[in-house]
């Protein structure tokens, strides 16, 4: 449940470059610092290979959940400020090597569709990354125009996933 005027929202956190748990673990305070953010609770942390290019450091990936006063618009922005205290280069390859990486996964029940904001994120429902550290967060989740949580993660590839660091 969450109070009026907040929403609910998953945020995914990714790491490939530098000390990747500390990137990991100083966003997660980052981000629960952020003015509106409350009830932030974070996933495991997971390791995956990379997608696409193969010859870079395999990923840490988490995701957190937390209940939000503010729009999704203002919550990109900060996500990508605190992307950039990360030594984060705006516009570099599109699965290139990164210190930090945030996107919105989801915001409530909400479909967004805008050229800076797509919600839920596009490869959502096919990323071993997302869907299982979010299964674990929430089990009984409902992802919007795509289902369960549970029955994505069925047929979805596994990529190599594995736990790092239990949450
Ligand atoms: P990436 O390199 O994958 O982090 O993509 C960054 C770009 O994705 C930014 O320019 C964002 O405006 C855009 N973007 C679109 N949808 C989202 C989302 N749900 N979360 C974060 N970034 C998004």
């Amino acid at each position: 449940m969450t109070r009026q005027g907040e929403t609910r929202v998953y945020v995914g956190l990714g790491s490939n470059q530098g000390d990747r748990v500390s990137h990991i673990r100083q966003a997660l305070s980052a981000i629960a610092s952020l003015p509106g953010v409350c009830a932030l609770r974070s996933s495991s942390v997971y390791e995956t290979r990379p997608m696409g290019p193969q010859d870079q450091p395999d990923f840490l990936n988490a995701v957190c959940r937390f209940d939000y006063t503010g729009s999704a618009a203002s919550l990109l922005q900060q996500l990508q400020s605190i992307e950039r205290g990360h030594g984060r280069q705006q516009g570099g390859p599109r699965w290139g090597m990164r210190p930090l990486d945030l996107d919105i996964l989801l915001y409530g029940e909400e479909l967004i569709d805008t050229p800076d904001l797509q919600v839920p994120h596009a490869g959502l429902g096919m990323r071993s990354f997302v869907l299982w550290p979010l299964a674990e967060l929430s089990p009984g989740l409902h992802v919007p125009g795509l289902g369960s949580v549970e029955s994505l993660r069925r047929n979805c590839q596994h990529f190599g996933i594995r736990v790092h660091e239990e949450g």
